[in-house]
């Protein structure tokens, strides 16, 4: 029999972020690449999984979700925005982190030929998802240097097609906060072309503008009936190895993400679940601690990188930042460049060229991840001073 694989896993590659960590590992390199905490999540949330497991809450989940945990995500959900109603029964699905979430909402609302716009630089699953679903990635670019949206540029990418658009704020890579101007735009524009709003908001409680800085699109006016908003556990609880998420969709939606979350996974690990809920439940303090803590990172690492000689602006929000590479590396080849930044320096970083459909937009960039120890971070600008 001759091999076949299905053209739709052979238009990408697998991950290249990924990949990095393994590379990373490898070669003893400090891992500034993927996005995950060197440093432990809180001890309650340790405590509440032993006890759950040891409560033998070991077997399957109700598969849209443990109705405790909808519950805790639909609580913290609406004091956290005041005025945003959530109803556990009906809008909440739990999925296995973020990255399902945004498969099965994918999957469960577009059809093949359906054109999905998105921002560029962008998360890179966000393309593979939209063609697992038949569906067909729109590029808009975010411009350097404060990565602002193009007003005409944006209103251009809606076409007949659209039938939806992936917002992610805080984003990744950028470390954008997308501003009220910027959503009252796209509400406009999803309104005028009756498209739906996919929304990856895990970064929500790290940015560093203060109270109100994130704001939900699905709170945003003309966007509330057509939102469906993905979150999980993984960034804000640092337990990015759990693999729970969730999405938060009208009925109507949440009926049909269900349906493929059903068949995609029976469900998220039970016990985790339950630890979920002590998450939820953290007091409010903790989430100002948690953006206080990063604002420290990213006030370590920025200028310790401007000062080695990166382009960058400093990011508002998430724990990322997108660095140019001119300096170093004139021949705008960042997949080299970075495997010269394991091998040869010791720091693992992702290739810009990953954040882009067409590589070269993003051949003179590098992305840092700053989730990690004080001292990992000056072990890293330590070695990167030795750059010539
Ligand atoms: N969405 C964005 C924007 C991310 O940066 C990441 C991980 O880095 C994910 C989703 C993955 O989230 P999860 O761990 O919940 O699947």
């Amino acid at each position: 029999m001759i091999p076949r694989i299905s053209s739709k896993v052979a238009s990408f590659t697998e991950s290249v972020i990924r990949e990095m960590t393994r590379e990373a590992d490898a070669h003893g390199a400090v891992n500034l690449s993927q996005g995950l905490p060197d440093f432990p999540c809180p001890p309650e949330l340790k405590r509440a999984v032993a006890d759950a497991v040891n409560a033998d809450l070991n077997q399957y989940p109700t598969t849209f979700g443990e109705a405790a945990l909808r519950e805790a995500i639909a609580v913290k959900t609406e004091a956290a925005y005041p005025g945003w109603k959530v109803d556990a029964e009906t809008e909440l699905c739990v999925t296995c982190g973020a990255t399902e979430a945004m498969v099965a909402t994918m999957l469960a609302l577009l059809e093949p030929g359906d054109e999905v716009i998105m921002f560029e630089p962008r998360y890179e699953n966000y393309g593979p998802d939209a063609i697992f679903a038949g569906a067909k990635p729109v590029f808009v670019p975010l411009h350097r240097p404060e990565w602002t949206i193009d007003e005409a540029e944006l209103r251009a990418a809606f076409t007949d097609r659209t039938r939806a658009i992936v917002v992610n704020t805080p984003h990744n890579p950028t470390g954008k906060v997308f501003s009220a101007e910027e959503l009252a735009l796209i509400a406009e524009l999803c309104q005028r072309h009756d498209v739906l709003c996919f929304t990856d908001e895990i970064y929500e409680h790290i940015h560093f503008l203060g109270e109100g800085g994130h704001i939900p699109p699905a709170t945003v006016p003309g966007l509330e009936d057509r939102t469906v908003t993905i979150n999980s556990l993984s960034k804000t609880y640092a337990v990015t190895g759990w693999r729970v998420g969730w999405t938060i969709a009208p009925a109507w939606a949440t009926k049909a993400i269900r349906t493929v979350h059903d068949f995609l996974t029976v469900g998220a690990p039970t016990p985790l679940q339950a630890a979920g809920v002590t998450a939820m439940q953290l007091p409010r303090g903790y989430y100002t601690e948690l953006a206080e803590h990063y604002r420290r990172l990213r006030d370590l690492l920025c200028p310790a990188l401007a000062d080695i000689g990166f382009e960058l602006r400093v990011p508002d929000g998430a724990y990322y930042v997108l660095c140019g590479t001119g300096k170093f590396d004139p021949a705008k080849d960042d997949v080299a460049f970075a495997r010269k930044l394991i091998t040869e320096i010791g720091v693992a970083t992702v290739p810009g060229s990953s954040f882009y459909a067409e590589p070269a937009k993003g051949g003179d960039l590098v992305r840092f991840a700053f989730p990690k120890r004080e001292e990992t971070l000056r072990a890293a600008i330590e070695r990167l001073g030795t750059l010539g």
